[in-house]
């Protein structure tokens, strides 16, 4: 592509993103802080979905000063269901760096920016030109479909060397001087017009220049790599009750959703029915014998790398003066019900608990004593 035609598509895209441009609360103000929690919030999630939190976070982390003196488990308790968790913690080790290193600010300054926990080269990218108009790109998934139907790259965008020419040419593209509008522009056209499913290429300012188009094959772009499909894995859980209290339990700080709470249990075995692998979990895991198994929901969710299906049952201790000792898990507490609520935990427990909250009939024995203790 020559000179000239970049200069033609960076000013058609500037100029179409400033009619039609989303108007995003983290774009009227350009503070780092903002775009930063917001590009970190909108990996692998989309607007709609991320915005309450956004508005949350903003109300309790106004920040970088306020996440820094904040408890690992108020932030989770913020980023609950938006999955991804480490997101959190990077971002709590960040916040942490800023303030010892940096004066409380993001640094203008691509480098040192890759140096901090959580930023790669996109979040990288986005702060330096939609806070600081350096001139910068930023691929995101929607620069990257853009820019592999506009040229029509015909190798999987991931590939490094598609990767790099896509990165070349996202730089190359940028006005000099205009990185934060360019890079809105083409985030926001591959969001609202060259879209994941069908390209609405009668209504893109850039169907003049896209040889995708030209040759009739831009909903076969980008090329994806061949993916694993999501495993699928059946998990028990036991909500257990005592007293009108349920037990839960605290994952590890590191690992799968770290720092979260969960019902104990844990994935049935070949051949193990999930009441069977529920009692064999609870004596692993807690060191405990379990009465009256009775199910009372199956619930389905969706993570990125597998799809669970959680049998949940209710139960009670074997012997009632038995305390469980959890080993899998680094702290455990009975609750009262109406407390579920103040946990962060994963998407399908949470489901769970919607569920619990929702029919008080679920739980044999729930008087909601409101006080809770450690085991
Ligand atoms: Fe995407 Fe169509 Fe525009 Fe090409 S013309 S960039 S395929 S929306």
């Amino acid at each position: 592509m020559d000179p000239s035609a970049h200069e033609a598509i960076g000013k058609k895209l500037v100029e179409w993103f400033e009619a039609n441009g989303r108007d995003l609360p983290w774009r009227k103000e350009h503070r780092p802080y903002q775009i930063w929690i917001s590009e970190i919030m909108l990996q692998q999630t989309q607007v709609k979905t991320m915005l309450p939190y956004y508005h949350r976070w903003m109300e309790r982390f106004p920040d970088v000063r306020c996440v820094a003196s904040a408890s690992d488990e108020e932030l989770l308790k913020h980023w609950e269901g938006l999955g991804y968790y480490s997101r959190v913690k990077n971002i709590a080790a960040t916040a942490r760096v800023l303030c010892a290193d940096f004066g409380g600010d993001l640094p203008r300054n691509h480098r040192a920016l890759r140096g901090l926990p959580g930023i790669g080269p996109y979040t990288a990218g986005a702060v330096m030109s939609l806070a600081f108009n350096e001139d910068c790109p930023a691929v995101d998934g929607n620069v990257e479909r853009v820019l592999a139907r506009l040229l029509d790259i015909a190798m999987p965008v991931k590939e490094r060397k598609a990767a790099e020419f896509i990165r070349k040419t996202a730089q190359d593209l940028i006005p000099r001087g205009d990185a934060r509008r360019f890079n809105q522009a083409i985030m926001d056209l591959g969001a609202m017009v060259c879209s994941p499913a069908r390209p609405s290429c009668g209504r893109c300012p850039l169907s003049f220049f896209c040889v995708s188009l030209a040759r009739g094959v831009a909903e076969e772009r980008p090329v994806r790599s061949a993916g694993r499909k999501p495993l699928a894995i059946d998990v028990a859980v036991g909500i257990l009750v005592k007293e009108g209290r349920v037990f839960i339990q605290k994952r590890p700080a590191s690992g799968l959703m770290p720092g979260l709470w969960e019902f104990p249990g844990g994935k049935t075995v070949e051949g193990e029915t999930p009441r069977e692998a529920l009692i064999r979990e609870l004596r692993e895991e807690l060191d405990v014998g379990v009465r009256d198994l009775k199910k009372i929901a199956l619930i389905r969710h969706s993570y990125t790398s597998f799809r669970v299906s959680l049998h949940a049952f209710t139960c009670a201790l074997s012997d009632e003066d038995a305390q469980p000792e959890v080993r899998a898990a680094v702290e455990g507490r009975w609750v009262a019900r109406q407390d579920l609520d103040d946990y962060a935990f994963p998407a399908a427990n949470r489901k769970l608990i919607r569920l619990l909250l929702k029919d008080g009939s679920l739980l044999p024995d729930v008087r909601g004593l409101a006080s809770r203790h450690r085991t």
